[in-house]
Order: structure tokens, then C-alpha cells, then sequence
């Protein structure tokens, strides 16, 4: 059968999210290169004035020294001394001259006449700002600094005025001193001619020069030159005094330039991984994408088959045909007899190549006009068409069953399932839809009762079955939509039975002439008719109300494992402790190991979610299901609870005892609470306390209660009632409503 197609218009409002996410994109783009120049400069240009300002004092801090060795040797020199190496190696000429500027002496061995006749104008121009600041000590005061605060600082020195300038290629260092008393007795002049004598030293500046200033600055090479740099990446400060030509030039550190390399290439990253991410987001969406679109397109996403709801589509126009006089086909319900614990020991992938296997199978025994569909877990459907008695469908089932009995192949390895089939007739057993898919399912749940590995048909003894299960679940949605459902709690106690730890919601409905129908029976129902979600919910709401007034202990609430898969239940929970004003970490979900089965992915996403907000998991019924084991080692629960089960049996087999035994260590060594449900004797309460299980569950301490009587016992300071073993009590849970017990 062909399966017709869907189709959306989803790609006009995915194209225009993009125009609006790259338009912010590049604008975001836009303001951080904007950003990242303005930093980048302004960082550039604070190191360069920073270098610039250490330059500087290191240049000034060597024109002072000069100028000091300069006073002290001339002084030393006119003492009748001989010049020490230092100041031979520092100055290439010493010479003493008048305030004109007119060469007065040349002090050996400085005497190269006219070797620096070139300085001469340099000379003159310093002379003439130093008779200035420095007259009075010309007039006969101490050499001493003069130097008017408005000039560079490199060319004031302490004796006197020190500059460097540049004449062609050759840097060289000025100084002017001036002569001390005891120098200026020493010359053979008069006082007046003495006292206009000033010292001039001149000195060539050397690489060893630049390195030191260099050196004492923080920069790494420099060189001094006439006019400042044209290249824009050299940078450059005056050393000159008194207009004296002369540039340090050095190679700023760009600190901008180097962030702005870390940050592009941080960038560069970040832009790499942000379209790595963004690429595989993408291939997600297509991937879930493509997931939606199968499913929209009627297809199971695993097996490729359809799914249910394109099988029920098709379905409804069997139905019509049949209605407008057309032939009548059969509904086989088939599930696998041993598909769960194939799963459960060879994992999920194994799982899944069979279903798909099991899928293939089914199809190719087919007719073109058949459809199989996959339901989801190991539930397939087939309509059968131009079907009209049950002969014409009985040798398709046992095709199909012989089909499910061939071992499947799983990587070399042999994999025996088998099947039951239900099989129901239209128009013989219904011709309404919903009536025909519940013979099907109690035809199958007769084949499936008879021993498995067989086919049963709806017989019309059911008939009688369907009609009252239909007005029932009627009943149902009524209960549940109008909120006529009740809940009791049952207390959780401490191991030794005294104090009131928790309790467990547990949801009762009172059918107005069935009487009580049992959790068990009507939860399911609600779950196949779609009603568990609200009434899941209506649970929820009435245990967080009822636990406002129970401060110190811990509601537990049970969740069915629809209700935990859907994806707004995390965003139920969270809006109902909120509408309710309870405390997260008082409310104890507790999942049984049927909703991590199916879906594990998305079990562990709501599960991290729930403890995210601080709500308590708990593993229900622990021990019943296959792979309970590997569940608690990857899921993250807080408690587990044993199943009732272990305890029902295990007066009467000892086996009982050694699991119930092991799982207690087990738990308590994952570091999880481990309880015990159905305790009911004494007996298991010693042994339940020997082992060291952390709280109790049973009729032995109460059976479930109304909210009142659990305020009762808050109220008494959580002190329990003494507790009356099952073998001396009574049998019967408590009449609802609970008329004030105790
Ligand atoms: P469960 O979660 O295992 O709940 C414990 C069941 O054990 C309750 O049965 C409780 O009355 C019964 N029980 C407690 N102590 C003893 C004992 O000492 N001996 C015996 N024999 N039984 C004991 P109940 O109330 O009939 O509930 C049956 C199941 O129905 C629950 O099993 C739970 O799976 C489901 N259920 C009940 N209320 C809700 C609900 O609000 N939501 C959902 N999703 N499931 C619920
Ligand atoms: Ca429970
Ligand atoms: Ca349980």
C-alpha cells in the first residue's frame, strides 16, 4: 500500500529566522572590529608614549653622567692631575671657552684643533640658553643646574647643560660645565677672564651609548638620527636641547597589534568552532528534521514502516469504504513474545536491528494492498484487505507466525523471538474504529493468555467484555475531567517504624456502581485512552496542595511513563510546584524502569532537568524489570524501591531473601535511600532492619490515608502509630472517605 505523503510550509519561517539571526550576526561583527581597532590603537599608542617617556629618562640619566665626568675630570685635569680612562674613552675633545663661544683652551690630550670646528654653531646655541639660566653661577656661584623647566628633560644636567645632537650620520653628546673655584684658580688668568670660562665636552655617541640607554629603558634596539622617522612603524622622540637635531628612533612594542592577533586568532577560533557548532546544529535539525518529516509522513522513523498514525488514517478509509457497502478486511494486533529481554540483555542497538528485521519480515508477507505498521516498542498492526470470514485471514497469521518463529540473525548469532497475533474482524466484530482496535487487543491479549506464540480471534464472548470496558473508560474521562478522583498517601517510616519520613500518593477512584476500581486497572486505561496526562497532572497539583501543610516530610508521586516521555512534563512539574508554593526537594517522582526503556536519551535530558530544579527521583519497583542493574549505574536517581514482590515471596522461597539482601547492599553502595515497599510482618521488618534498608512502605505501619490523617501524625510530632503486623490486622484498606481514624 502506498503511504500518501504530508507536506509543511516550515522552509519561509526558517528562512526568514536566518535573515534576522545573520542581520544581528553581522552587525555584532560589525561593532567588534570597531571595537577592536579603537583598542588596538589606543593600546599601541600607550606603549609607544610609555616607551617614549622611559627613553627619555634613560637618554637624560646618561647626558648627567656625562656632564658629572666632565666637571670631575676637567677639575681634576686643572689640579694638575692627568685625565682617567674613563673620561678618556667617554670624550673625544675637552676645551674650555669664553661666553662668546670663543675657543679659550684645548685640554690635552684632547688637543685636535678644528676637529669639531662643525660643532661650533651647536656649541654657540647651547652657550647661548646656558649663559642665560646659569649668569649668577658665571658670575662666580657653584656649578649647579640652571636649566629652565620648559626644555626636554634628557639635556639638563647637573653641572651644567648636556644635549645630544646629530651632524650627518654621527650622533654625539654636548655637555657645558662650568668651572669649579679651585679650577678656575688654577688656570693662569685673571679672575674676570677665569670666571667667563666655561668646559665643553664633546663626546661621540657609540653603539655602547645606545645599547646602555637601550638597556635602561626597556627597549630592545634604538638609534639616534637628525629628523624623525617618515616610516609610520618607527617611533621616535627628541633628545635635542635648544634645538639641537636629534631623534631616538626605536621600534615601539605594538601590544595592540599582538592583542589584536591573539583576539583574531581567538576569533578565528571561536568563528571555527561557532560554524563547526552551528554545521552540526544544522545537521541535528536536518537530522530531527527529517525525523518530524517521517513522521509526519506517516513513517516510523526506526523500521521505515508506517506508523500508527498513518495506519489509523488508512484505517478510517477501510472504514469508509466498508461503510459505503465496499469489502471487509481484518486488524491483527502482533506483539513479539520475547522481544523485552532480548533488549534487555543484548542492548538496545540489538534491539532495534530486530525490530527492524521483524519489520521486514512482516511486510514482505504481505499482499500490496496489506499494511503493517509499527506502533511503537515490539506492537505491529496489519490491515488486511478483502477479508470477509476468519478462514481468509487464518493463513495469513500463521504465515506470519511461522515467520516470527525463524531465528533471527544478530551478528552471526541465532535470536529466537516469536509473536502473538489478536485478530479482529471488520465488519463482523465492529465497524467503528475504536471498537475494532479493542477487539484486536483483547484478541491478542486471549492469544497471548493461551500460551503465546499463537493467533486468536475476537470471539463474540469478548463482545460483552469490550462493551462494559468502553463504558468505563467513559466513566474514566469523566472522573478525571470533572476531578472526581481521590488521593490517599501512605506513609514512608523510619527503619525502625516509629517516625514519619514521607509519603506516597496514591490515586483511588470510587466508580459510581462498580465501586472501587484499582490503580492498577484504571491507570492503564487512562494511559490508552489518552486521559494519563490530566490526570497525571491532577495527581501532581492535589500532592503538592495537600503537602503545603506538611512541613518536615517528603510527597512522593507516582509518574506514569507516558506522562514522563511527553515533552512538556518537566514544564508541568516546574509550573505546578510553582502555582503551589512547594519546595522542590520535598517531591519524589517516582518512574519505573518502563520510562527509561523505550527512550533512554530522552529520560536521562527530563531527569537532569528535574534534579537541575532539586526535584527527587525515585526507582520504582525495583527488581521487576530486566536491567535494573545497568539503569542505576547510568541514571541518576536518589532512591530506590524494592518491589513489594520480593518481600510477597520470599517467606516462601529463600531466593527471595539473598536478592532482596544483595539489592539493599547494592543501593546503599551506590549511596542511594533504599526502601522497602509492602512490608507487612514482623518478620520482614527484623530482616528488612538486619540488612539495613533506610525506610519502610507497608500495611504493617499504614495502609494508604487520607491527607487528614497524615496531619494527624504531623501534627503528633511525626510520630507513627504503633504498628499492627498484617497477620493480626485487619484486611481491609480503609473505607474512602476515611471517617478520622485513631
Ligand atoms: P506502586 O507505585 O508500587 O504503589 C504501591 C502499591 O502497593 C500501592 O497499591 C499500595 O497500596 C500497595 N501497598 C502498599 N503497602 C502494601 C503492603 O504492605 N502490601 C501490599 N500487598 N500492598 C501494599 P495501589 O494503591 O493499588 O497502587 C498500585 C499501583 O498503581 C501503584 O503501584 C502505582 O504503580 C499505580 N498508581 C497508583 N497511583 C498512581 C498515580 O497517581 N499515578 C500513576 N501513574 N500511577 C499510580
Ligand atoms: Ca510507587
Ligand atoms: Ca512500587
Amino acid at each position: 500500500m502506498r503511504l500518501p505523503e504530508f507536506s509543511g510550509n516550515r522552509e519561509t519561517v526558517r528562512s526568514q529566522g536566518q535573515v534576522t539571526i545573520s542581520l544581528i550576526t553581522s552587525l555584532t561583527l560589525v561593532c567588534m572590529v570597531l571595537v577592536l581597532a579603537w583598542g588596538r590603537a589606543n593600546h599601541n599608542h600607550e606603549a609607544e608614549l610609555f616607551d617614549g617617556n622611559r627613553l627619555v629618562a634613560a637618554a637624560s640619566t646618561e647626558l648627567s653622567q656625562q656632564g658629572h665626568v666632565l666637571t670631575d675630570t676637567v677639575n681634576e685635569m686643572l689640579s694638575g692631575r692627568a685625565a682617567t680612562d674613563a673620561a678618556r674613552n667617554m670624550f673625544q675633545d675637552i676645551f674650555l671657552i669664553d661666553l662668546d663661544g670663543q675657543a679659550a683652551l684645548r685640554l690635552p690630550p684632547f688637543s685636535s684643533p678644528g676637529e669639531f670646528e662643525f660643532l661650533r654653531a651647536s656649541v654657540a646655541e647651547m652657550l647661548k640658553t646656558y649663559r642665560e639660566t646659569a649668569g649668577s653661577e658665571l658670575r662666580g656661584g657653584v656649578g649647579d643646574e640652571r636649566a629652565s623647566g620648559d626644555e626636554p628633560a634628557p639635556a639638563k644636567t647637573l653641572s651644567g647643560r648636556s644635549s645630544f645632537l646629530v651632524v650627518g650620520d654621527q650622533g654625539y653628546a654636548l655637555s657645558i660645565v662650568s668651572l669649579s673655584a679651585a679650577g678656575k684658580r688654577a688656570l693662569p688668568l685673571s679672575g674676570a677672564e677665569s670666571r667667563a670660562l666655561v668646559v665643553v665636552g664633546v663626546r661621540e655617541v657609540r653603539a655602547s651609548v645606545l645599547s646602555r640607554i637601550a638597556y635602561g629603558s626597556g627597549v630592545s634596539t634604538l638609534s639616534l638620527s637628525r629628523t624623525p622617522s617618515p616610516d609610520p612603524s618607527v617611533s621616535s622622540v627628541p633628545v635635542g636641547l635648544d634645538g639641537q637635531p636629534a631623534f631616538i628612533e626605536w621600534r615601539a612594542d605594538k601590544p595592540g597589534d599582538r592583542l589584536l592577533g591573539n583576539i583574531g586568532s581567538m576569533l578565528v577560533s571561536f568563528a571555527a568552532l561557532f560554524a563547526g557548532l552551528l554545521a552540526y546544529r544544522s545537521t541535528l535539525k536536518l537530522a530531527d528534521a527529517e525525523v518530524t518529516a517521517t513522521k509526519l509522513a506517516g513513517q516510523d522513523a526506526l523500521s521505515g514502516i508506517a506508523n500508527r498514525l498513518l495506519f489509523t488514517r488508512v484505517l478510517d478509509t477501510a472504514l469508509a469504504q466498508v461503510e459505503r457497502g465496499g469489502r471487509g478486511f481484518a486488524l491483527l494486533f502482533i506483539d513479539l513474545d520475547r522481544f523485552k529481554s532480548v533488549n534487555d540483555e543484548l542492548g538496545h542497538d540489538a534491539g532495534d536491528k530486530i525490530i527492524i528485521a521483524v519489520a521486514h519480515r512482516l511486510q514482505s508477507k504481505l499482499r500490496t494492498t496489506d499494511l503493517v505498521a509499527r506502533f511503537g516498542g515490539d506492537e505491529f498492526a496489519i490491515l488486511q484487505s478483502g477479508v470477509s470470514t476468519p478462514a481468509d485471514c487464518e493463513v495469513l497469521a500463521e504465515r506470519l507466525l511461522f515467520a516470527l518463529r525463524e531465528p533471527f540473525d544478530l551478528n552471526g548469532e541465532e535470536i529466537y523471538l516469536g509473536g502473538s497475533i489478536g485478530v479482529a474482524i471488520c465488519p463482523r466484530d465492529s465497524a467503528d474504529r475504536e471498537t475494532l482496535m479493542r477487539c484486536a487487543d483483547l484478541a491478542l491479549y486471549n492469544a497471548k493468555k493461551g500460551g503465546r506464540n499463537r493467533f486468536a480471534f475476537f470471539e463474540n464472548a469478548l463482545s460483552e467484555q469490550v462493551e462494559i470496558r468502553r463504558s468505563i473508560e467513559e466513566d474514566l474521562r469523566i472522573a478525571v475531567e470533572s476531578g472526581a478522583l481521590e488521593l490517599l498517601y501512605q506513609p514512608l517510616v523510619s527503619i525502625d517504624g516509629r517516625k514519619l519520613l514521607g509519603v506516597e500518593s496514591l490515586a483511588r477512584w470510587r466508580h459510581p456502581t462498580k465501586g472501587l476500581i484499582p490503580p492498577m486497572e484504571f491507570i492503564g486505561m487512562a494511559e490508552k485512552r489518552g486521559l494519563i496526562l490530566q490526570l497525571g497532572e491532577w495527581v501532581l497539583r492535589r500532592a503538592c496542595e495537600d503537602a503545603r501543610q506538611w512541613l518536615d516530610i517528603k510527597v512522593a508521586v507516582n509518574v506514569s511513563a507516558i506522562q514522563f516521555r511527553h515533552p512538556g512534563f518537566v514544564a508541568t512539574v516546574k509550573r505546578i510546584l510553582h502555582e503551589t508554593g512547594m519546595e522542590p526537594s520535598r517531591l519524589e517522582l517516582e518512574l519505573t524502569e518502563s520510562v527509561i526503556v523505550d527512550d533512554a536519551d530522552g529520560a536521562e535530558n527530563a531527569m537532569f532537568d528535574l534534579r537541575a530544579i532539586g526535584v527527587r527521583l525515585a526507582l520504582d519497583d525495583f527488581g521487576t524489570g530486566y536491567s535494573s542493574l545497568i539503569y542505576l549505574r547510568r541514571f541518576a536517581f536518589d532512591k530506590i524501591k524494592i518491589d513489594k514482590s520480593f518481600l510477597e515471596s520470599m517467606e516462601a522461597t529463600g531466593e527471595s531473601a539473598i536478592i532482596v539482601h544483595s539489592v539493599v547492599h547494592l543501593g546503599r553502595s551506590l549511596g542511594l535511600t533504599v526502601v522497602a515497599e509492602g512490608v507487612e510482618t514482623a518478620e520482614q521488618h527484623r530482616f528488612l532492619q538486619a540488612l539495613g534498608a533506610h525506610e519502610l512502605q507497608g500495611y504493617m505501619f499504614s495502609r494508604p490515608v487520607q491527607a487528614a490523617d497524615i496531619s494527624r501524625i504531623c501534627a503528633n510530632g511525626l510520630v507513627m502509630p504503633p504498628a499492627r503486623p498484617m497477620d493480626q490486622g485487619d484486611e481491609e484498606e480503609p473505607s474512602l472517605p476515611l471517617a478520622g481514624a485513631a
